[in-house]
Order: structure tokens, then C-alpha cells, then sequence
């Protein structure tokens, strides 16, 4: 069936686009990011910006890894933000390819501000963030009637590494039945510790997802007390989320992917 042709927007030379990429399946991908791949004619990418996603790109669109890992050596954030203003004052399309989503936890807010201020025409394209894919692919409902009218998203980790300290943990352990934590991996038993000393239930459900959305995805459940631990036993690698909360239990009946699909995201590959 032929596709209704949609009416997309002109990627013009000497802009940029910010574009989440999603968590890492590339179906993914929002219609306007596949149109920027197509269309760029450089890409700065990111660490978590799958392989699979990146070959859609244009035969003969540049690529520049710009990435930053928590750990490692990388990209220093103004340096980046000072090479898409140059690329782009160079002429070029420029894309701008982030994981996840450009504004959650993505400082795409930061890079958007530098193009604002040296008057770079830029777009921001939403993408599905790795909580919504991760928990849909793990499944487990990030709202359920009866168990949470809210939820939290958070970081486990400061530019530096350390618990983020602006974070009052003990509002976000009364705040919301479930929670969702990035970049909690390395902090994750002080995070713990902090929400059971402020009234969570060490028993509480926890799922830690790992590579959410890729061919490597992984889901542990445990709770609370053991979280740290039970990551370390089956040694959870990054990128990977902690869900916290009543939510969790109904992945029992909701993983679909483990349970009908079973074998490969993408059986093509
Ligand atoms: N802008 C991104 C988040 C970047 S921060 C987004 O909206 O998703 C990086 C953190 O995101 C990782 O430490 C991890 O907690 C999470 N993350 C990103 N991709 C992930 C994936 N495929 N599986 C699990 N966690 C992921």
C-alpha cells in the first residue's frame, strides 16, 4: 500500500537538528528522525545511539561521535556545542543525534541554548525516552490504574558521578508510588539505602532493564534491599534503568517480549 506522502519539514543547510533517537530499537525512531538521517549531511552522535540506527544515515553523510560515558573520557559539553554552531556556520545540515529523548537528562537544553544565542536556526525532535521504551519493552506500565496516578523520573548521578545532591531523597521516596532512575547503576545502593531510610519498603519491587530495546536487552526483578547486590551477581552492564514500585509486579503477566516473543527484537538481523 502506498504511503500517504507526509509533508515534513525542510532540513535547510546552516541549521541543526536536536533528535532523540530513541532507546535503541531504530523502529523506534520518530518519522521526523529517520527524515533527518536521511536528509543530514553530518551527524554528531552519541555513545547510546545504536549502530543499527546510525546505517540509516545517508550514504555520504559524515559521522562524529560526540559521545559522553559516564566513566570515561569524552567530549567536553562546550566543545560540543561549539562544533554544531561550526558546522552548521559552515553550511552544513547538521544533526545532532542524542539517545532517548534531547531534553530528558540529553542536555539538549544546553546545546539548544548555544545555538540560540549564536543565532543558529535549530529544531528540537522529540524522542521516546529510555523510561517509556525501556518499561513498555520490559513490560511494566509506567502508570496503572489503582497503583500510581504519578511517576518520578530521576538521575542516580551528577556530572560527576556522585549522587546528584540538589536531589531531596526522601521527598522523592514520599513522592511517588513508582519510580524510574537513570544513571543509577554505580549509586544504587546508596540510592537504596536512602529511600529505605526515608520510609520505602525494602521488599518493594524493584526491575533493573539493561540495553533496553536492543537484541541485549536484559530485565532482573528483586526488590529494593537487594538491587545493588542482585546487579553486581548478574553483572547488569550499562546503559540500564531502575523501576521502582507497585508496577513492577504486573510485568508477571504483561512481558510480552519475554514471554510470546521470546527470541530476537528484530528477527531480520
Ligand atoms: N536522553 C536519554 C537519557 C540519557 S542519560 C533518554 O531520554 O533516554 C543516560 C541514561 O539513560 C543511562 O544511564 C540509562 O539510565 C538510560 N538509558 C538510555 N538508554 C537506555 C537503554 N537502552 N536501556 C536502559 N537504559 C537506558
Amino acid at each position: 500500500m502506498k504511503r500517504p506522502i507526509l509533508d515534513l519539514p525542510d532540513f535547510a543547510p546552516g541549521s541543526v537538528w536536536l533528535v532523540g533517537a530513541g532507546p535503541g530499537d531504530p523502529g523506534l525512531l520518530t518519522i521526523l528522525a529517520l527524515h533527518a538521517l536521511e536528509s543530514a549531511d553530518i551527524i554528531v552522535y552519541d555513545a547510546l545511539v545504536a549502530p543499527a540506527i546510525l546505517r540509516l544515515a545517508r550514504s555520504g553523510a559524515a559521522l562524529e561521535h560526540a559521545g559522553k560515558r559516564g566513566g570515561k573520557p569524552s567530549a567536553q559539553q562546550p566543545d560540543i556545542s561549539l562544533r554544531l554552531v561550526a558546522l552548521a556556520r559552515a553550511g552544513n545540515r547538521v544533526l545532532r543525534l542524542k539517545g532517548g529523548d534531547p531534553f530528558v537528562f540529553g542536555r539538549g537544553g544546553e546545546e539548544g541554548i548555544a545555538l540560540a544565542r549564536a543565532r543558529i536556526p535549530f529544531r528540537i525532535v522529540p524522542g521516546i525516552t529510555a523510561a517509556i521504551g525501556g518499561l513498555a519493552y520490559a513490560g511494566i506500565p509506567a502508570t496503572h490504574r489503582d497503583t500510581n496516578s504519578a511517576i518520578t523520573f530521576i538521575t542516580g548521578q551528577a556530572s560527576g558521578g556522585a549522587l546528584p545532591h540538589e536531589v531531596d531523597w526522601e521527598a522523592v521516596a514520599r513522592g511517588t508510588a513508582v519510580l524510574v532512575i537513570y544513571m543509577a547503576l554505580k549509586n544504587l545502593d546508596a540510592i537504596a539505602r536512602r529511600l529505605i531510610a526515608a520510609g520505602r519498603s525494602p521488599d518493594e519491587p524493584v526491575a533493573i532493564i539493561s540495553k533496553a530495546t536492543t537484541d541485549e536487552q536484559r530485565v532482573i526483578e528483586t526488590t529494593l534491599a537487594a538491587a545493588a547486590r542482585d546487579a553486581v551477581a548478574a553483572a547488569i552492564e550499562p546503559p540500564a534503568l531502575i523501576a521502582i514500585g507497585p508496577v513492577v509486579r504486573l510485568r508477571r503477566e504483561l512481558d510480552w517480549l519475554g514471554g510470546v516473543a521470546a527470541k530476537s527484537l528484530n528477527p531480520a538481523r
